[in-house]
């Protein structure tokens, strides 16, 4: 399929069937930590890229062909709200099942009244706010003209007003960028006023095309849990966990997952012992043929961490 993947399994939302609207990458935002490499063009107008019966016909046949999905998430290669027709897709995601569904975005585009309308039927948003000053978010996440910082509280804390759905707020922590003590009080004063049901602290453990971009420590990690926990409830969710038992066809899964973030070869491998439990040649003979293909590469990061990527994306 071109639009949906998975589902993939993740602890915030259970079994994940990933939808992705936007041609790669289309972005508002071209952030220091992207997984999906730089934004070389920013795209900063909404667009039906695709058409949204394609895409709601695709949904209808990963509902009808899998038993296990516990969420139905917008997310993929850049701003999802980007998408001209996210509001009529939620829409008739809830006419066909009683499967939430969740939307996975930066949040630049909230200061939109059309678009904090679409979202509106979404039962869980989840934006980003990787900084609580102007400087800091022009060095994070690096908007397009115009998307300056003012407009992106603005809009968050406009969307939390007439939303009632599930707000959980997105703090990427970068080491030696918004780990210090006076970054996430700043971080902290924003959240007062957005009021989110939750934070989810998520670290760069993906590569990024920044070598600067670093993991934070385990005390900066504690610290920021601290600050934070006294404005709102901290989640720092573990990794998800990927599931193949559902998947018809191996290849074609890596490559979807692979397209949108780059994949964990640990994660990949404790998939393949899953599915083929006691019979370590079996899943080493997988990784070879996928391997084999052609169609990724790997890339290994400064703590030895492996990770999958499509061949020829540099
Ligand atoms: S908002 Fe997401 S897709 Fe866009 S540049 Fe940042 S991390 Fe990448």
């Amino acid at each position: 399929m071109k639009h949906v993947f998975g589902p993939v399994s993740s602890k915030r939302l259970g079994q994940s069937l990933g939808v992705d609207v936007l041609p790669p990458k289309s972005c508002t935002w071209n952030c220091i930590y992207c997984q999906l490499g730089k934004t070389r063009i920013y795209v900063t107008e909404r667009r039906e890229f695709f058409p949204r019966e394609e895409i709601l016909a695709e949904i209808k046949q990963a509902i009808d062909g899998s038993a296990a999905i516990d969420w139905i998430t917008f997310v993929g290669s850049g701003e999802t709200t980007l998408y001209k027709g996210l509001g009529w897709l939620i829409r008739e995601i809830k006419k066909i099942t009683d499967i939430p569904v969740a939307v996975i975005t930066n949040g630049s585009l909230l200061s939109f009244k059309e678009v904090r309308d679409e979202l509106l039927q979404a039962d869980a948003v989840l934006p980003s706010l990787n900084a609580g000053s102007a400087e800091l978010f022009d060095r994070i996440d690096r908007p397009a003209p115009g998307f300056t910082y003012e407009r992106h509280i603005e809009g968050l804390i406009e969307f939390r007003k007439v939303y009632h759905g599930m707000l959980w707020v997105e703090v990427m922590l970068i080491a030696g960028m918004n780990d210090s003590t006076e970054a996430l009080q700043d971080i902290a004063l924003v959240l007062e006023k957005v009021k989110p049901d939750t934070v989810h602290l998520v670290l760069p453990t993906r590569p990024s095309t920044e070598s600067s971009v670093r993991l934070p420590s385990g005390n900066a990690i504690a610290r920021a849990r601290l600050i934070l926990s006294h404005v709102v409830k901290v989640v720092h969710p573990v990794k998800g966990s990927m599931n193949l038992k559902s998947t018809a066809d191996i290849i074609e899964t890596v490559i979807a997952i692979t397209k949108r973030h780059p994949l964990q070869e640990r994660e990949l491998r404790n998939a393949l012992d899953e599915l083929i439990p006691d019979e370590p040649d079996q899943v080493e003979l997988v990784i070879r043929q996928l391997l084999g293909s052609g169609k990724f590469k790997t890339v290994t990061l400064q703590d030895g961490e492996v990770y999958w990527v499509p061949a020829g994306n540099d």
